[in-house]
């Protein structure tokens, strides 16, 4: 049973002021806390990182006019409600807006938490027919809420029908059930995926802290990769739960060992809502420098932000050209990740 209101929550973490304070408002998404994920939350610590994931405070009712519900533009990049169209290649499909567990942080809250459920037949088949009609659209991401609350079947339905449309439509599947609940990830469920294998799943996580890479969660991504889907997270930068190098070294390492790729950091969003999770660029760009310092290129993720007004996603790093020849043919001044300086000369031509 998951815990759904502060009432119930005070009877396993004492609350403090400001989650006490917490009342659910127009920027909020609800309060919804599984069973394992309470279970790793540190009862004592009230500045807890998993617990500043999950357990709302007033901070969040707060907004200024730098933020937007909805800073991406994804609303006017959309065919109809839930199918977002804003690369050429890719779309995003909201297949519900339900998730097992609600993140305080959770930049698609316009969305997110509105209990409309899963998309209807029409929806599917609005998709489907949009995938037909542009067939240079290679890659979808099932995302939402979260897809995998749909039951095998509904998603057994839905993905038989994008296939249908598009055999070579390469599909995301974002989700957080590793972390939030991962008993829900099957043997039935990875071989209902398998069974569509006219092209290939990638599966999208999103670890945001080493404490959670627990053994369930691992045997469930596992079940996925050893099916030969790979696993590719993505992270956010949250102040208090992962803004220093050494959580994210223990976490990239982390998520290596166990064969799931650190893909992303994503620099927060301005969505309503979400200031108090917000690192300075400055200090993003210093732990993104740090990390190039101590990981390998495989655990490394890229620190990107994604633009606001529909910009698309920039990675956020320092240059590493000091200086560039004035001519075609010359030499390039480099920084190394030390600090010391190496030089390229550019052959001819
Ligand atoms: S799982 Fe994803 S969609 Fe759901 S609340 Fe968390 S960040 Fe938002």
């Amino acid at each position: 049973m998951s815990v759904t209101s502060l009432e119930q929550l005070e009877k396993r973490l004492r609350l403090t002021k400001e989650e006490l304070s917490w009342k659910e408002g127009p920027l909020s998404v609800p309060l919804c806390i599984t069973e394992h994920y309470l279970g790793l939350i540190n009862p004592n610590d009230p500045a807890d990182p998993l617990r500043r994931q999950v357990v709302p405070t007033c901070h969040e009712n707060m907004s200024d006019d730098s933020e937007s519900p909805d800073p991406l533009e994804e609303v006017c990049h959309s065919q109809g409600e839930r199918l977002i169209h804003r690369y050429r290649s890719r779309v995003a499909f909201l297949a519900t807006d339900i998730c097992p567990m609600y993140c305080r942080h959770c930049f698609r809250r316009r969305f997110t938490g509105n209990m409309m459920g899963p998309a209807s037949e029409n929806d599917i088949q609005n998709v489907a027919s949009y995938l037909r009609d542009n067939p240079y659209i290679s890659e979808m991401l099932l995302t939402g809420g979260d897809p995998l609350t749909l039951s095998d079947a509904e998603l057994d339905h839905m993905i038989g029908i994008f296939r249908k449309a598009s055999p070579h439509l390469i599909i995301r599947i974002c989700t957080r059930y590793p972390v939030s609940q991962p008993e829900r990830i099957t043997e039935a469920l990875v071989a209902m995926f398998k069974r569509h294998s006219s092209a290939p799943f990638y599966l999208m996580t999103q670890f945001n802290h080493p404490r959670e890479l627990t053994p369930e969660s691992i045997r469930a991504v596992s079940l996925f990769v050893d099916a030969g889907i790979p696993a590719m997270n993505q992270s956010v930068l949250l102040k208090g739960v992962n803004d220093d190098a050494d959580t994210l070294e223990e976490l990239c390492n982390g998520l290596l060992f166990n064969r799931i790729k650190p893909y992303y950091l994503f620099q927060g969003d301005m969505v309503s809502g979400t200031s108090y999770f917000r690192v300075s660029l400055k200090k993003g760009m210093e732990i993104e420098q740090e990390l190039r310092r101590r990981l390998s290129g495989l655990a490394m993720p890229v620190y990107t932000a994604d633009l606001p007004d529909g910009g698309g996603k920039v990675p956020l790093c320092g240059s590493y050209i000091v200086k560039s020849p004035d001519k075609e043919k010359g030499s390039w001044l480099f920084r190394t990740p030390d600090g010391e300086t190496r030089v390229i000369t550019d052959p001819q031509s």
